[in-house]
């Protein structure tokens, strides 16, 4: 069983002939597309997959990614967390030829045997997921009353509204 961080690739052969579990975290960093939509780079998706050879002689690799990532709340602009946690169903083929012939209900990725990339297997669904608009569940600011201080705020805001002033007067 391998654990803690994982390789971006495996060979998916081997697991399916010692029918082991994968199970660590992969850096949500390594996922590119993902990252573009999202706050914050920071943090893992943790893992668990099996790789199993089907009747059709194809392999699937099923299990569960979960993580947390950060989106901007439409409503309020503050970033907040999405506990996010989604299955895994994905049949490995060797070219796009055999992609085009999966049945319509199935995912698919492109692999070169033995090995397989991790991200290429989750990415697709974590995306998938995404809120197409990010909200608080909770009113905006029940959320933030709690660690957000006015005070703070409104002194990031100040040097800004002097500044600002400076250069008014500078300008007359
Ligand atoms: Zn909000």
């Amino acid at each position: 069983m391998l654990t803690g961080l994982l390789p971006d690739t495996v060979n998916f052969i081997e697991y399916v002939e010692n029918g082991s579990l994968l199970h660590g975290n992969v850096p949500l960093a390594q996922f590119s597309r993902l990252c573009e939509l999202i706050e914050d780079d920071e943090g893992s998706v943790e893992v668990s997959l099996t790789f199993r050879q089907e009747e059709s002689q194809r392999v699937t690799a099923v299990g569960t990614a979960m993580t947390e990532l950060k989106l901007a709340c439409q409503s309020c602009l503050e970033v907040m967390s999405l506990p996010v946690a989604i299955q895994i169903d994905v049949t490995l083929v060797n070219d796009e030829n055999e992609l085009a012939a999966l049945p319509s209900d199935s995912d698919g990725i492109v692999v070169e045997a033995p090995m397989v990339s991790l991200t290429d297997i989750i990415e697709d669904d974590l995306i998938l997921v995404l809120p197409m608009v990010p909200r608080h569940e909770e009113p905006c600011w029940e959320v933030q009353g709690s660690d957000v201080e006015t005070g703070s705020v409104q002194e990031t805001h100040r040097p800004f509204a002097k500044l600002s002033e400076l250069i008014e007067k500078e300008a007359e």
